[in-house]
Formats: structure tokens, C-alpha cells, sequence
């Protein structure tokens, strides 16, 4: 009955796969156009020739065969580039189920040539060996604004007095008093919104130093961010604040988020 449908190309970045019956997996491919879920015969078979070539985080080129009502499947594969250190260093693979996540999670396979872009950038980084905290920080700020979710940093997003603040945000290393961050109006707010809000359960206090960072982290490029020595302490913080941040957003906490701080220890 069956008969071959009609083939045609892709390439993408492999943002996770899941086992379907004895030997078959299912892979999320990213592409420039949005996601797409397909069907990989089987790859868990010891000799398949496909397999090395759909390793989570790897950017492929496959050729696939369009079924109707099932999972287009995939006939060829081959891999442009592998980024092994992902799949081999857990702490590393760790980051990149995270980069990988968000991006399922925010776009839900909608198209977005400039998050495909943002993530195999991330992904490429990431294996080539950059800092992969500096970098997550990097990639949630980008992938923020992306989805529609860019927080605002720069000028206080605090309302007093039925008016909205709109001081525009100088953090200086002197500040005495902290800053805030809204989850619920998505930014920064001014030390006296902060001090006037601070017991509404979606601000929590964000240091200087911290608001210093997101600014930068918003505004440069990531070459631009290696520039910067980011201390621990701030690390810790913006770990914190963005989690609250996009799962406040997310409605609940990304798993792969979960297991990265578990391991921090
Ligand atoms: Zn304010």
C-alpha cells in the first residue's frame, strides 16, 4: 500500500529527539522556517549510517520524504557540523538542553529565521568552547526580545501615584539602595518604585551590579560581552533573577533549568 512521497530538503539544528517503537527516533529539527518534527528509521540500530549524522546539537542537511498523516520521514542525513563536546561534556550538554528548550518553549515552531540564527550561534559557541554561563545569559536576553518578551532595562517600568515612572537607570557600583525586578510589568525598576513595591510578590531586588549586566547583556554583541569579567556573585543573581524572570513568563520552570542548578550544587 505504502508508496514514496515526495522528497525534498532541509537543514537544521537537532534540538531534541525522543525513541518511537524498537529502533525509530523522532527529531526536532530547527530551521530558518520554524520547527518541524520527523521521523528517523532505525537510527537506534547499531550500523545505521543516519545516525551519526542526527546527534543532538548538531546542524544537518537531510532529505526528507513527505508522508501524509504521519511524521514526514527522514531518508538522508548528513551532518555539517557535529558539535560533539555537547553530546560527550554532561555539564556542557546541560546548557544546550537549556539554549534548546527556551527556544522550543518561547516559539512553540513558529517561524523565526533570526532565532534559528541565534541558536546555532549559541549551540556553535558553546561547543567551540565559550563561557557557558556568560553565554546563557547572553542567549536569554537575545531570545527574549525575539519572543516578544524583551524585558526593559534602561528606564523604570514602576508606576507610583497612578503615573509611571520612566527614570531612566544609571546603575553605579555607590548605589546604597537596590533596584527591582517586575516580572509582571517585564523590567527594572528605580529604587524608590522598588522600595514603594517590594513586598508585591512579583518584584524581587536586583543589585547594581546585576542591572548594570542585563543592560550590557541586552545591548551587545556577545563578542563585545567577553570584554567584561563577570564577578560570581552577579552570575549567581542574574542565574536567579532570569529564572524567576522566564518562569514567570513560561508559567513554569524549563526542566533543563532545574537540572543546571541541581548540578551547580
Ligand atoms: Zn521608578
Amino acid at each position: 500500500m505504502s508508496h514514496k512521497g515526495k522528497l525534498y530538503r532541509l537543514e537544521g539544528v537537532v534540538l531534541n529527539r525522543r525513541d518511537q517503537g524498537e529502533a525509530d527516533r523522532v527529531v526536532k529539527l530547527l530551521t530558518a522556517e520554524g520547527s518541524v518534527d520527523l521521523l528517523a528509521k532505525g537510527v537506534r540500530k547499531p550500523r545505521s549510517r543516519k545516525a551519526g549524522h542526527l546527534e543532538l546539537f548538531a546542524r544537518t542537511q537531510v532529505l526528507v520524504s513527505r508522508v501524509t498523516g504521519s511524521w514526514d520521514i527522514v531518508s538522508q542525513a548528513e551532518a555539517v557540523q557535529v558539535r560533539a563536546r555537547l553530546q560527550e561534556d554532561f555539564r556542557l550538554g546541560t546548557y544546550a538542553r537549556y539554549v534548546a528548550e527556551l527556544a522550543v518553549r518561547f516559539f512553540e515552531g513558529e517561524t523565526e529565521p533570526q532565532l534559528y540564527a541565534l541558536v546555532d550561534d549559541v549551540l556553535a559557541r558553546l561547543d567551540g568552547g565559550a563561557a557557558p554561563e556568560l553565554l546563557t545569559r547572553w542567549y536569554e536576553q537575545q531570545a527574549l526580545a525575539l519572543a516578544g518578551f524583551r524585558p526593559e532595562w534602561l528606564t523604570c517600568v514602576g508606576e507610583r501615584g497612578g503615573n509611571l515612572c520612566q527614570m531612566p537607570l544609571r546603575p553605579r557600583a555607590d548605589d546604597r539602595r537596590p533596584y527591582g525586578l517586575d516580572m509582571e510589568r517585564g523590567g527594572a525598576v528605580c529604587h524608590e518604585c522598588f522600595a514603594a513595591d517590594a513586598r508585591e510578590h512579583t518584584v524581587r531586588p536586583l543589585s547594581p551590579s546585576a542591572l548594570s549586566w542585563l543592560q550590557t547583556l541586552q545591548r551587545r554583541s556577545f563578542d563585545e560581552v567577553t570584554r567584561f569579567a563577570l564577578p560570581e556573585r552577579t552570575a549567581k543573581e542574574l542565574a536567579q533573577a532570569m529564572e524567576q524572570y522566564i518562569a514567570y513568563h513560561l508559567e513554569r520552570r524549563p526542566a533543563a533549568l532545574r537540572l543546571l542548578h541541581d548540578n551547580r550544587g
